[in-house]
């Protein structure tokens, strides 16, 4: 009577572990993409709109005649509009 062999203790196998199925790919992913995108792109359209073109960093709160407007910091500094080029006599600040 030698080994008393433990025959393997009932199934320590590790079937049970891991393999999780992957989640789901999601068929419509580039489209969400697509989605992102455009939100992102509106989103820097409106920027554009709002921010002043000049140092894109503060609210476009200043404008001249012609239409086109900067942040008060930039309009103050400049003598002609960045983007028509018309000579800034009148600056208008909005509140
Ligand atoms: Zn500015
Ligand atoms: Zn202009």
């Amino acid at each position: 009577m030698c080994c008393g062999g433990k025959s393997s203790e009932d199934g320590t196998d590790d079937i049970s572990s891991g393999d999780i199925p992957e989640l789901q790919k999601d068929k419509d992913d580039t489209n969400v993409n697509a989605d992102v995108q455009k939100l992102q792109q509106q989103l820097q359209d409106i920027k554009e709109q709002t921010m002043c073109s000049i140092c894109l960093d503060h609210l476009k709160n200043m404008i001249f005649l012609c239409g086109h407007g900067t942040c008060q910091l930039c309009g103050d500094r400049i003598s002609e509009c960045p983007i028509c080029q018309m000579a800034v006599e009148r600056r208008i600040l909005l509140y």
